[in-house]
């Protein structure tokens, strides 16, 4: 590399605004106060592209920030009450006796995202971080083996070191994993979670609940389940999750409604009104879908990004946190020593999976998806054995599922047909997502790269996507045999297209100034 002295817009740019980068950006540049450090998030406000629970695990945050900060930090109320129902399809719902401690979540709090991040990203600015809302990164600049800087709205952005935490599924992390085999997970696996805000008739009593469900509607190997937290007295979330690694005969937002009308979950939202809607992917492989490096040259993977979530425990916040501190410290450490010779922050040693303090726990529990790729009853008893054995039992690495079926699609594309992607449930949930449109004449930034791919395919998407943006092609004769109608004011940004269209033939970038979903 021949750039001495190069002179850089920053010396770190974190991309994305979520937990996990401003995570980073308070570590670096409160280790070295001197550095240049920037936050660019695509939405237009900080958290307002960020959907979780979330019940908060808050010890990560008290390493990061100073007692003064934690203390000011509006992490909610307290989790008074959690339990485990199993739910049957004739309306039965059984409680667990026995849990996994760390399934427990008595204690921990139950915060806003939004609000939780928009707290961090007013302690980051008052340690100077530039922090740009609807910016969208379009793409890393590359220059050899290093990553000279971001792209975004056409112009280039340089910096020394560049932080990806653009969430789960993204396709700048796909792009880096593509290039960079010590980033490149062995094994990543996600889940698509639908999740809504209910309003309820005031006072439950019950502020402070959670509850988390598996069985139904899930029929056979599927893989997924639902939770209710209470966060206010007037106040229910409700998310349903299912993996992606099985095909979708019903959508999920299907099988969010089904579980919706289940007599738990209806009880609970009786009289109330759905308030917001949104969706978004979760890493759930673990161990396995983490790299086994979190830095590499001069960039960070951070986050979700990374695939930094307990699968078992079901939480992810507190992870990116911990490992976005971390990244942060090592990154600002690095500066210090960088030779005049070099513009790039290259720490050394690199963070590693190996290396991160909740590695045991994990490495402890790597088999945990991979077992319930087998059935319910057998992924219990996996997650049972390898909590008896401290994860001895099962021995070696099992592989989870992979995101996109092996087997084509169990429904013909003409039996499709007759599920119409576009419920009119689905228009009112989506008007709850508070889309903001794109400006007149700003081209769609999802679409089909070709359409004659589509031709022969059992056009999945009209089912995956969790806001309807590909729906049959109303002018074609067989719409199954072409290209998908696409609706890109739908999207809620989830990603999920990028992992499921089986012929990587769907374009999605993000867009620009702050157009998208409101989540908050
Ligand atoms: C339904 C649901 C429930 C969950 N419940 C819990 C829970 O109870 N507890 C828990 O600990 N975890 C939970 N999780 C997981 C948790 O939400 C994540 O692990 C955590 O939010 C990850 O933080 P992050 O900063 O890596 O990513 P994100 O929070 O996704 O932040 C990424 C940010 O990057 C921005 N961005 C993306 N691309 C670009 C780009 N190109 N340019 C600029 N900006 C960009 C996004 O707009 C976003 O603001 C849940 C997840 C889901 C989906
Ligand atoms: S966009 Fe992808 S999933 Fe949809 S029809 Fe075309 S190839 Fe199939
Ligand atoms: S178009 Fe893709 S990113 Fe947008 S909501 Fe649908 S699946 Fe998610």
């Amino acid at each position: 590399m021949n750039a001495a002295h190069r002179e850089t817009d920053a010396d770190v740019v974190v991309v994305g605004g979520g937990t996990a980068g401003l995570a980073a950006a308070i570590a670096a540049k409160r280790s070295a106060p001197g550095l240049r450090v920037m936050v660019l998030e695509k939405a237009a406000g900080v958290g307002r592209h960020l959907l979780s629970g979330a019940i908060v695990e808050p010890a990560a945050f008290q390493r990061l920030l100073t007692p003064e900060e934690f203390a000011a930090l509006p992490l909610g109320i307290q989790v008074k009450k959690s339990e485990f129902r199993f739910l049957t399809a004739g309306g039965g719902a059984w409680r667990l006796p026995f849990v996994l401690p760390s399934m427990r979540d008595e204690g921990l709090w139950l915060a806003d995202l939004p609000t939780l991040a928009g707290a961090l990203a007013g302690i980051a600015e008052k340690l100077d971080v530039d922090v740009l809302t609807g910016t969208a990164v379009e793409e890393l600049i590359y220059d050899g083996e290093l990553v000279a800087g971001v792209r975004c709205g056409g112009d280039s952005l340089t910096a020394r070191h560049v932080v990806l935490a653009e969430g789960p599924g993204g396709p700048l992390t796909a792009e880096l994993a593509r290039r960079c085999p010590g980033l490149r997970a062995a094994h990543p696996c996600h889940a698509l979670a639908i999740r809504e805000m209910w309003q309820v008739p005031a006072p439950s009593g019950r502020a402070g609940d959670v509850a988390h469900t598996f069985g139904a509607p899930l029929k056979g190997r599927r893989y997924g389940g639902g939770f209710m937290y209470r966060p206010a007295e007037d106040r229910v979330v409700v998310g349903f999750a299912v993996a992606l690694d099985l095909g979708m005969p019903e959508g999920a937002f299907e099988l969010f409604e089904a579980w919706k009308q289940h007599p738990f979950v209806a009880q609970a939202l009786e009289g109330g009104t759905a308030i917001g809607y949104g969706a978004r992917l979760i890493p759930e492989a673990g161990w396995p879908g983490i790299p086994p490096a979190l830095q590499a040259g001069n960039v960070t993977l951070a986050g979700d990004a990374a695939g930094l979530v307990d699968p078992l425990a079901l939480k992810g916040v507190h992870l990116g946190v911990e490992a976005g501190r971390l990244a942060g410290e090592r990154i600002a450490a690095a500066s210090q020593k960088t030779p005049d010779e070099s513009w790039a922050i290259t720490p050394e040693p690199p963070l590693q999976r190996d290396n991160l303090p909740f590695a045991p726990a994990l490495r402890r529990i790597r088999n945990h998806r991979a077992g319930f790729a087998w059935g319910l009853l057998p992924g219990m008893m996996g997650a049972g054995l390898s909590f008896v054995s401290r994860g001895l039992l099962p021995p070696g690495q099992f592989a989870p599922p992979s995101d996109l079926p092996r087997a084509p699609e169990g429904q013909s594309a003409a039996d499709r047909l007759s599920l119409p992607p576009h419920l009119p449930r689905l228009e009112t949930a989506l008007a709850q997502a508070r889309l903001t449109a794109a400006r007149p004449g700003e081209p769609p930034h999802v679409g089909v790269i070709d359409p004659d791919k589509c031709v022969g395919c059992p056009h999945p998407c009209w089912h995956f996507c969790p806001a309807g943006t590909y729906a049959p092609a109303e002018s074609a004769r067989s719409p199954a045999e072409a290209p998908p109608l696409v609706h890109a004011e739908n999207c809620l940004h989830c990603h999920t297209c990028l992992l499921r269209c089986p012929r990587a033939n769907i374009r999605w970038q993000p867009p620009p100034a702050g157009i998208g979903p409101d989540f908050r």
